[in-house]
């Protein structure tokens, strides 16, 4: 049978928009507020702190501003080191080098493609002067929170969860993004939810929470005039975005539900092949399921070269690779991604350190895996359909 490019694009992960969202945003311009403040801002937090059960929930302009702020709250200074997930995208790092700070990359273990605590506690052996980690929960799946947790409590470390793409995702019945210090979520717009742009810092901490609205919105002090003891950020979200945030906070559940039945439908597709899926501990978390993704076993992988701005492959019958499928699938008109490259091979942060437990996984994962599409629009008919054309790589 000849498959046929799919006439409309199957994408990776893009926004989902149900109609509330623009009754929410409609109120907003009929009343004018359409600026910093305003009903839909309030009930956004609010409505999140109530669903992830966290205390204070701080509305910004975007998760990379949340994870900024936490950073700051955190107190990173010039020179601090800062241990992070390696294996991530760069907004979970890029904060910490806004402050001056050092990020330290600890590699991620094979369980759950996040943080290794064993890393971790090496890391901390070998820079136990280190005061702040940054975890991330990679795909939508929890990392090993409470060991993390645990061995940042051991060191007297503030732990920030970078819970951005994880919204939604439970650990041991918990919510991620409730077990840092300061946690920060994203509403970008390849996000589970999005507001077309926008993000949250979460915590318990009631002073943080006041330190970060008052440090987004410019830092002005109580009094007639602007006055200013710190300084400040225009990082707030807007009460119009926040409308579309509350329409999507509607729909989050079935956003998850939609994710997760594509996860399952991939892992019976695939069942046959030298390939398994992402994976996490069924016993300990519940992810958000957020990006489907298939790493190809070792003995399955054709030759791919790739250098800084190239990818090429040998075909090779029975094998193939993540470049092969990527390519292959770009033909038929649908989006897959490599596996975030990791944060120590990024030339960005090539004199950076790296720490690992047993060799270098992240380095492996990007090797041999990649994102399958993975959005909540595609029907189960088109999925089959990509499952086909993957399952023809390995022919
Ligand atoms: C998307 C993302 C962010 C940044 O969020 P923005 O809202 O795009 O600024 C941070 N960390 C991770 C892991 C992400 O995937």
């Amino acid at each position: 049978m000849e498959i046929q490019p799919f006439e409309k694009k199957i994408w990776l992960s893009s926004p989902t928009m149900h109609g509330e969202e623009i009754q929410f945003v409609q109120k907003a311009f009929d009343t004018n507020w359409v600026s910093t403040v305003g009903e839909n801002i309030n009930e956004l937090e609010a409505g999140i702190a109530r669903e992830i059960g966290c205390k204070y929930a701080v509305a910004l302009a975007s998760g990379t501003s949340a994870i900024h702020l936490a950073v700051k709250l955190a107190g990173v200074k010039q020179g601090d080191k800062v241990f992070c997930t390696d294996t991530t995208f760069a907004a979970t790092v890029n904060p910490v080098c806004y402050e001056k700070g050092e990020p330290v990359f600890i590699d991620m273990e094979r369980g759950s493609w996040n943080m290794d605590p064993t890393a971790l506690e090496k890391a901390f052996e070998m820079y136990p002067e280190t005061k702040v980690v940054i975890v991330v929960n990679l795909y939508g799946v929890p990392a090993k929170l409470d060991e993390i947790k645990r061995i940042c409590d051991k060191n007297g470390a503030i732990l920030i969860e970078d819970a951005a793409e994880s919204l939604g995702a439970t650990y041991k019945g918990a919510q991620t993004g409730t077990f840092g210090k300061y946690n920060a979520i994203s509403f970008n717009g390849n996000k589970i939810i999005t507001t077309s742009g926008g993000g949250m810092l979460l915590t318990d901490d009631e002073n943080a929470a006041i330190t970060a609205r008052k440090w987004s919105t410019q830092s002005r002090e109580n009094a007639p005039w602007y006055q200013h003891k710190d300084l400040g950020y225009n990082y707030r979200m807007s009460n119009i975005l926040a409308g579309v945030g509350r329409g999507q906070l509607l729909h989050l559940k079935e956003h998850i539900a939609q994710k997760k039945a594509i996860y399952m439908r991939y892992k019976e597709g695939f069942k046959d092949l030298p390939v398994t899926m992402n994976p996490y501990d069924e016993t300990v978390c519940e992810p958000n399921f957020w990006l489907s993704c298939m790493l190809i076993n070792k003995d399955a992988m054709c030759e791919q070269k790739r250098s800084d701005t190239k990818a090429s492959y040998v075909k090779e019958s029975g094998k193939s690779c993540p470049t092969e499928i990527l390519e292959t699938l770009a033909k038929y008109n649908a989006e897959g991604r490599p596996i975030w490259k990791p944060m120590h091979l990024q030339e960005i942060f090539k004199d950076s350190k790296f720490v690992s437990a047993e060799g270098d996984v992240g380095a492996d994962i990007f090797e041999r895996g990649l994102c399958l599409p993975s959005d909540n629009k595609m029907t189960p008919e088109e999925q089959d359909i990509i499952i086909e054309i993957i399952k023809r790589c390995f022919i």
